[in-house]
């Protein structure tokens, strides 16, 4: 079965070319509606071939921000292979500005592999894993904390199966020049884009660039940096295409630690923190407090961190309700 996607662009054929990928999709007010999700590709001859991603979520701004950038500068002559650019790949929830699509409420991030049949998410996630990434050897696909999130600036990676494979991924993520780099293990099963390039033979790279739907200068330079670096360290550019230098980095490796490492809100209340993303914290240091406004003279609940490591993120939303995630910790690895 097939999603029933119309896409414009030919695959073989070199040179830059943009036009979308319309997915079918009858609503009340336009019966023949498509959901016209923007699609670039520019390639030059033989050599790898990269997808870039953004607005997987939709209020993650600075790869959406970015890759209309290097839509925009990079030509054909430039590159060695080729790159498909993805800048609002859940085109539905970008035009919202939510994380999940307006349309089935659908989180593409954890649709995949999808469903040809499914909703629009699921008609998305199936596409991008079953005729876009198979036709590439990496995916980079770029996130940040979204409205409710701030996260720690880090490149990302999956655990790979095959050690080579695993090898050139770890290299890649220390090409990319950022702070950290996070070793996740979420298994080729998962629901994620990363999952999706891992079954779909490719090399799944991602990255948090920071949160609270926006965009700011320093969030916006290291996306630039992130993809600068990819691009040069895949011999797909010879020359820096969005900045000027690189910055002398180290990046530090951190893994995915299990349940312990996050402090979850197991009530409603209003959190005050007490430490910040990229503070280093010890297992039994207080994480801030949960104050409870219908209890004005109730002292407030501690919350401490079961786990060690670094803080990779904190919830921005003063008022939580049980469930919510307040911080998450990151194993820092020798
Ligand atoms: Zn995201």
């Amino acid at each position: 079965m097939h999603t029933g996607a119309f896409c414009d662009i030919a695959w073989d054929k070199d040179g830059k070319q943009t036009g979308f990928i319309s997915f079918p999709y009858s609503i009340d007010r336009s019966p023949y509606y498509q959901i016209k999700v923007p699609v670039c590709r520019i390639a030059n001859g033989e050599g790898p071939g990269l997808v870039l991603m953004a607005g997987n979520h939709g209020d993650e701004y600075e790869g959406e921000l970015t890759l209309l950038k290097v839509m925009r500068l990079l030509e054909a002559e430039a590159v060695t292979g080729s790159v498909t650019i993805l800048p609002a790949t859940n085109l539905p929830a970008v035009m919202a500005a939510k994380r999940c699509s307006p349309f089935d409420g659908g989180n593409l991030n954890r649709a995949f592999p999808g469903d040809p049949a499914g909703g629009p998410t699921h008609r998305i996630a199936h596409y991008v894993e079953h005729d876009i990434l198979p036709r590439h050897d990496v995916l980079f696909d770029i996130h940040s904390g979204g409205t409710s999130m701030d996260h720690l600036i880090c490149s990302l990676i999956e655990r790979m199966p095959d050690p080579a494979r695993q090898e050139k991924a770890v290299a890649l993520l220390g090409a990319m020049r950022m702070p950290y780099g996070m070793i996740a293990d979420n298994g080729p099963d998962s629901p994620t884009s990363m999952a999706a390039a891992l079954r779909a033979g490719c090399i799944g790279l991602s990255g948090e660039f920071g949160g609270g739907a926006t965009a700011t200068p320093r969030t916006m330079a290291m996306t630039a940096l992130a993809v600068d670096n990819l691009l040069l360290a895949l011999g797909i550019t010879k020359k820096r295409l969005l900045t000027d230098s690189d910055v002398e980095t180290e990046t530090r490796i951190i893994s995915q630690g299990p349940q312990s490492f996050f402090v979850y809100a197991e009530r409603q209340g209003w959190f005050e923190p007490a430490v910040d993303i990229g503070d280093i914290v010890a297992a039994g240091d207080i994480a801030g407090w949960m104050h409870d406004l219908e209890r004005p003279l109730e002292p407030p609940e501690e919350l401490r961190f079961r786990a060690g490591g670094v803080v990779l993120s904190r919830r921005l939303h003063t008022h939580s309700q049980s469930g919510d995630s307040l911080f998450n910790v990151a194993e820092l690895v020798e």
